[in-house]
């Protein structure tokens, strides 16, 4: 088969990297865990258990990394478990009928090595709105993909996670029962998870900030996105760097990096490296 390969399960992903989320993992745990791991207890209970989960919310709230850590943790908790993750444009073909064959085959091969969990990321970009407008082949990657989510097995050990930035631009028919049945909207983080995000992303420095530090930080940061505050993060220990080793920049700056892209100016956490 020519099927891309199996993604590995990334296990250095834990939920310990993500912030500000905790009321979700549990929650996102038990939908995913359960199906996956102790099937039986739907069976002998005689209910269907969740097919799949929708994860809403926008850019950079931490909904890949999610569902890395849920795969990592699955994996960890019992049996190994397989992950499957695809980008939603990237299943795109030029060819006609050939995504609507990748997307056969990933879930023949899902169903295979079950347990197993299915990530489409940006799945907007696979199952946008359909309608008369929109060309012919992606309404049929959207049938097809509907067809293959209802012919799983409602006891097989399969759990599809997608993820958008655009929950109303994904065809109202993948929402439905049985189908992505569930949904959590991540939200933007509030000062406190904006805080323990900071604390996630500079723990390990040799002189990771203060509490203070972090807070004051957090509070300033409005609006900042979980991968906003990771790449302050990152610009201040460049800052650091580039206090210790100025040897490093040419006279005409030509190694600076563009810090309007971290847009906080005014904080050096020039205490991160010794
Ligand atoms: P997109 O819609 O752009 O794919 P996303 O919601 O899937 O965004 P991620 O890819 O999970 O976002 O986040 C990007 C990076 O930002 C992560 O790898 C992580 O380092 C950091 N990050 C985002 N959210 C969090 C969080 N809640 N806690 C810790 N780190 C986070």
């Amino acid at each position: 088969t020519d099927i891309q390969p199996l993604q590995l399960v990334d296990r250095s992903v834990s939920f310990e990297d993500i912030g500000g989320l905790s009321q979700y993992i549990d929650a996102l745990k038990e939908m995913v865990f359960f199906p996956l791991l102790y099937p039986d207890l739907f069976a002998s209970n005689h209910i269907t258990p969740p097919r799949g989960v929708l994860l809403c919310g926008p850019p950079g709230t931490g909904k890949t990394l999610i569902a890395r850590a849920l795969a990592s943790a699955a994996s960890k908790a019992g049996q190994k478990v397989s992950f499957y993750m695809r980008k939603g444009a990237d299943v795109l073909s030029k060819w006609v009928g050939e995504a609507e064959r990748q997307l056969k085959l990933l879930f023949e091969e899902a169903q295979r090595n079950q347990p197993s969990i299915i990530f489409f990321d940006e799945i907007d970009g696979l199952a946008p709105v359909r309608s008369s407008r929109q060309e012919q082949t992606h309404n049929s990657i959207v049938s097809t993909l509907l067809a293959l989510m209802d012919g799983l097995d409602s006891r097989g050990k399969v759990v599809l996670l997608g993820a958008t930035n655009r929950v109303d631009a994904i065809d109202g028919a993948l929402r439905r029962p049985g189908r992505f049945d569930r949904e959590f909207n991540f939200p933007l983080p509030g000062c406190e998870a904006r805080a323990e995000i900071l604390d996630i992303h500079s723990r390990k420095w040799k002189h990771p900030p203060s509490n203070e530090l972090k807070l004051e930080l957090a509070a300033s940061c409005v609006g900042y996105c979980g991968a906003d505050l990771k790449a302050l993060c990152t610009e201040a220990v460049i800052r650091a760097f580039r206090d210790k080793y100025p040897q490093v920049y040419t006279s005409d700056d030509k190694f600076v990096i563009d810090v309007d892209s971290v847009r906080v100016e005014k904080y050096h956490f020039v205490e991160a490296m010794s």
